[in-house]
């Protein structure tokens, strides 16, 4: 018998699964080693979590409820995250490489937060808007409010799986929808976990169903299925665009997660430690798996040498390796697939020309054995043109392009298809703002980095994404609206339309 704890589907309010269905081993990217075995869902398994999220939105049982009763579970389950941090941090840490000193405090706080925060500005949305008369010449009362969109669909990626199914799960039953989730194949536990805590919470079985799986099978028939309303999806921007796609077919609601190859501009007047830190911190959070981290660092020329110099003493310091040690910064990548791709990007950005400073390979041998590590890694030199500076690699590669005046950089930090995340380092206030007014990208910060918040809307412009995660953005994008008009004038006669087409004669 398998010493491995294994974990099942979670559909119609039950971890389910039976005998005879198939699993897929669960691995710990520090040592390759099989940490949990996950059942491997089915496009059956797929209409059977649609069907009962349907089945639930259609009684009542949770579309039903008023604002006030879905923002208790939603407290509750913000509760039942926080009573439970070792466990789901430990969970999250050991299947996506994120150290557990970053998991066990600020991923619990931002996906506590999520379902907070949420529960706050549902009780705030307005319920209902009206209207009198006017345009009309007869007395009506029109009113608007706000319902669910159906039956929800969150597809989700390995790198920050905790918080990314938050940010779907809580705005969507907010609304008093229905939802399936598929996390990614390597890293479902946390999601699976979440879901018993959400049923603890108070929330009713079928409303929130976990279907694991591969993206080709159970993903696709989850976007394609005829009694799904909206898909929620972060990932790749290849994989979005094919979800868009096929979720076309049937105009289904979609807002995409999408990828990202930000940009920070470090002005002349920045503070040298201050741009080394955070130069850094945009680059390494995660060993760089990070939708909108920092990597095309733009900086003039004549500050190039120092400040890379500088991050390359401070890396020196960083302790790379066991993600379940407290003590460690950066932990591995968080996949062997993953680790190929950063690879590979590194020889292209030599065959182009870039100039390696510092890194670029590898760790192998003593504690690092089987695992995935890359050490931080700094290409200076670079063209805005190079593969390296156009397409997101995924790691901790940073790209550093010198410039000489300010609007070359700002042009050649807009010139990308992405446009989720960009930064400014500098001291003069005014100047700093005038630059963010001119990022195309969905969030800017100002000497700072990774700064996400609940309260905030968080997507981004072009190829990113399409649509906000968070606060009341989520909201109106997990809802439809649907507009009623009475006319009070009583009789057959009263009516405005009887001229317009000879009803009165
Ligand atoms: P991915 O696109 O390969 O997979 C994401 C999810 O989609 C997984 O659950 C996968 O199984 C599923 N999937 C794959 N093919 C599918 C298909 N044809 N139909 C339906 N579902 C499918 O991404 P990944 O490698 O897991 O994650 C890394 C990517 O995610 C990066 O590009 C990163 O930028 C992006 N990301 C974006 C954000 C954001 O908020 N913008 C956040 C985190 C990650």
């Amino acid at each position: 018998m398998s010493s491995v704890t294994e974990y099942l589907n979670y559909i119609d309010g039950k971890y389910t699964g039976g005998d005879s269905v198939e699993f897929t081993d669960v691995i710990n990217p520090a040592n390759s080693r099989t940490v949990f075995k996950v059942a491997k869902g089915t496009e059956a398994d797929v209409d059977r979590a649609v069907q009962s999220a349907k089945q639930t939105l259609e009684s009542g049982v949770w579309s039903g409820k008023t604002p006030e009763e879905r923002a208790n579970v939603l407290m509750n389950a913000a509760m039942l995250i926080f009573l439970n941090k070792d466990k789901l941090a430990n969970l999250e840490s050991v299947t996506s490489g994120g150290t557990i000193r970053r998991t066990s405090t600020v991923d619990i706080a931002i996906t506590a937060a999520t379902f907070y925060m949420t529960a706050l500005t549902l009780k705030e949305l307005p319920r209902v808007e009206h209207a009198m008369c006017p345009p009309w010449i007869v007395p009506v009362h029109s009113y608007w409010k706000r319902e669910p969109v159906g039956v929800c669909a969150g597809i989700t990626p390995w790198n920050y799986p905790m918080i990314l199914a938050a940010w779907k799960i809580a705005p969507a039953l907010a609304m008093g929808n229905s939802i399936v989730v598929k996390p990614a194949s390597t890293t479902p536990v946390t999601t699976l976990e979440m879901a018993g805590l959400l049923r603890m919470a108070g929330l009713p079985a079928g409303v929130f169903n976990v279907v694991c799986g591969p993206g080709g099978a159970v993903g696709e028939r989850l976007v394609t299925h005829p009694d799904v309303d909206k898909v929620a999806f972060t990932g790749s921007t290849e994989v979005g665009r094919r979800i868009a796609r096929l979720a076309s077919d049937s105009i289904k609601r979609v807002t995409l997660e999408l990828g990202g190859k930000s940009p920070l501009i470090i002005l002349d007047d920045a503070d040298m430690d201050l741009a080394v830190n955070v130069s850094l911190f945009a680059f390494l959070l995660n060993s760089g798996q990070v939708c909108e981290s920092g990597t095309r660092l733009f900086v003039p020329r004549h500050r190039q040498q120092e400040l890379a110099e500088r991050m390359v003493e401070k890396i020196k310091k960083l302790t790379i390796g066991d993600q379940l040690d407290m003590a460690t910064d950066l932990g591995p990548i968080a996949n062997a697939m993953q680790l190929d791709t950063i690879v590979n990007y590194v020889e292209t950005a030599q065959k182009e020309g870039a100039e390696l400073f510092y890194g670029g390979q590898r760790l192998t041998g003593g504690d690092y054995g089987r695992g995935f590590f890359f050490t931080p890694t700094i290409f200076i030199n670079c063209r805005n043109d190079m593969t390296i500076a156009r397409e997101e690699i995924f790691g901790p590669v940073q790209c550093v392009i010198p410039y000489d005046d300010v609007d070359e950089a700002v042009a050649m930090a807009n010139e990308t298809i992405y446009g989720l995340g960009a930064g400014i380092c500098g001291k003069n206030v005014a100047e700093t703002q005038k630059l963010a007014a001119r990022l195309r990208a969905g969030t800017v910060w100002i000497n700072t980095w990774h700064m996400l918040r609940p309260d905030a809307p968080f997507g981004g412009y072009k190829q990113s994404g399409l649509g906000r995660e968070n606060c009341y953005h989520a909201l109106l994008n997990y809802s439809e609206v649907k507009h009623i008009c009475q006319d009070l004038t009583p009789g057959a006669d009263d009516k405005f339309f009887n001229p317009l087409i000879g009803l009165n004669k």
